[in-house]
């Protein structure tokens, strides 16, 4: 039995001080506050020197690490990753590619699950095809050099279902294109635990929220690349934002980069007063891209600029690791600790259904992190076994 002394244990909703928390088979076997709680004999001992102690990160939307793409290698991608307090993660292709490139990706990804490096990986995130072309975060320019996105018909999602059905967790959709709802039901056919998100979408309220009975209950990067509808000039309409905010039941993804670029502070402090700590899930959407110069931004180091078609500089992504957003989270938001492994590690598991982990209780996976207050990784359990 492992047994990880000083530690300052972050729980769902609390902290437990100069506590211990014992390990045995890979699982979370027991805690306690240190005085009051007898450490076994033989017991291998980890001081965690006064360190938060919390449940390893799960980053649901992430498109690379390490310099390298999931879809490309994705074993290489999980290293920064774990390096960096994330003990799962869903490896996310990018929102177009052909038939075959899915289908190789998604083998890729399949085989680096069964192997020592990739264990990480508890699925897929599959962001596209299924959008809204309009908004495609890949397109440099509203609707303009955006390769065809499939259509939500049996002959295109069907290979993809027979391929990776059971592995992928979730699924973006936009639900305002015709035929969504019959992918969405065959999908969930496939895999009834699978979750779907509204992704790169200019659907109303009303169409986000006739998908919710099937699963439908994740905001893809909240407030970025979603439309806003505009009836009236001066009348601000309601669309995917609102939807999202307005129902309970969906978690809003953030992405909480160090500038507030993605997401305004404000916007962040205002989704968090709307959703709650309960409802976001923060997540790195960390993508390569050959970042250009930004002229009073050359501080900011955790994005990429891009130049679309118009000449307008865009972003794309983050090079985010889930722990630094953790950390912006906190500056922008005024969250605390506690707060932030909830919005890191306890909601985005039980927004897709990965129920063994993201919380310190006991029979969980032993994925634990330590790390001081600004969110630096210190230490990484991964299993039970100490790999950092
Ligand atoms: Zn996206």
């Amino acid at each position: 039995m492992l047994a990880i002394i000083n530690a300052e244990l972050v729980m769902r909703d609390h902290l437990i001080p100069e506590a211990v928390l014992f390990v045995e088979d890979g699982k979370i076997a027991g805690f306690g506050q240190m005085r009051t709680t007898p450490i076994p004999e033989g017991c291998e001992i980890v001081d965690a020197h006064g360190a938060y102690v919390g449940p390893g990160l799960v980053d649901i939307h992430c498109h690379s690490g390490t310099g390298v793409r999931f879809i490309h290698d994705p074993e290489t991608a999980t290293k920064e990753h774990l390096e960096n307090g994330t003990t799962s993660i869903l490896a996310t292709p990018s929102t177009r590619g052909t038939q075959t490139e899915y289908l190789e990706q998604i083998d890729r990804i399949r085989k680096a699950m069964a192997a020592p490096e990739g264990s990480i990986i508890a699925g897929i995130y599959m962001e596209g095809p299924f959008i809204n072309p309009g908004y495609g975060s890949m397109s440099n320019a509203k609707g303009v050099d955006v390769p065809r996105v499939f259509d939500p018909v049996p002959e295109d999602f069907e290979p993809l279902l027979k391929a990776g059905a059971d592995i992928i967790r979730v699924w973006g959709t936009a639900p305002e294109r015709e035929n969504m709802e019959v992918f969405v039901k065959a999908a969930k056919a496939a895999n009834p635990n699978v979750r779907f998100a509204v992704t790169h979408s200019e659907a109303t309220p009303q169409q986000i929220e006739a998908l919710m009975p099937y699963g439908l209950c994740i905001g893809t990067h909240h407030t970025n690349a979603t439309g806003t509808i505009v009836n009236y000039p001066e009348c601000r309409g309601v669309c995917v934002d609102e939807g999202v905010n307005y129902n309970q039941d969906i978690y809003a993804e953030l992405i909480s980069d160090s500038a507030g670029i993605h997401v305004n502070p404000y916007m962040q402090r205002l989704v968090r007063r709307i959703k709650g700590d309960d409802r976001i899930i923060l997540i790195s959407d960390q993508t390569i891209h050959d970042s250009i110069e930004v002229p009073g931004l050359a501080h900011v180091t955790d994005l990429n600029f891009t130049y679309r078609k118009d000449g307008r500089i865009d972003i794309s992504g983050s090079k985010l690791t889930l722990n630094a957003a953790c950390r912006n989270y906190m500056k922008h938001t005024g969250a605390s600790i506690v707060d932030a492994f909830k919005v890191g590690s306890y909601n985005p598991a039980k927004a897709v259904g990965l129920n063994d982990r993201g919380e310190i209780r006991v029979g969980l996976r032993a994925d634990l992190i330590f790390v001081d207050i600004k969110m630096n990784v210190k230490s990484v359990v991964l299993g039970g076994k100490v790999v950092k």
